[in-house]
């Protein structure tokens, strides 16, 4: 089970399909399973159209993020390189909301972590993030 305090990092992710495969949190969970796993990974999943979908609870822990799952949340953008303004939006809510909740917690991509060669999520999340601070 997460705890709250323990929290420390939030890790954005894309999903690593082709930019025109319109692919939900749904399509996410078959995947994961059928790579042997409990089912989705993620936290939250947003779609090419900016919708937010649930994943695991965020009470739950994650499958996302190699030896970091026990003081993460992810979040996972539909995609591969080229994401829309929509998930953009959508991203920026998702991890406002948990910046309050979690206030401890570092927005970092995935490929971030330094554990794995993975570019995921294809851009620089720290830049990102970084302006969402400062214009907000
Ligand atoms: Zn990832």
């Amino acid at each position: 089970m997460l705890i709250n305090k323990n929290i420390k990092l939030l890790v954005v992710h894309c999903s690593d399909t082709e930019d025109n495969e319109n692919l939900n949190a749904i399509d996410i969970h078959k995947m994961h399973l059928s790579f042997g796993w409990d089912g989705i990974g993620y936290h939250k999943v947003i779609t090419r159209s900016g919708k937010i979908e649930d994943g695991r609870p965020e009470y739950w822990i994650g499958a996302h993020v190699k030896g970091k799952n026990d003081v993460s949340l992810g979040v996972c953008l539909i995609g591969k390189t080229s994401f829309t303004k929509k998930q953009f939006t959508s991203l920026e809510r998702v991890l406002k909301k948990w910046k309050t909740l979690y206030p401890n917690a570092k927005i970092i991509g995935h490929k971030d972590i330094g554990n794995t060669n993975k570019t995921c999520p294809n851009f620089d999340v720290l830049t990102w993030a970084k302006n969402i601070d400062e214009y907000n």
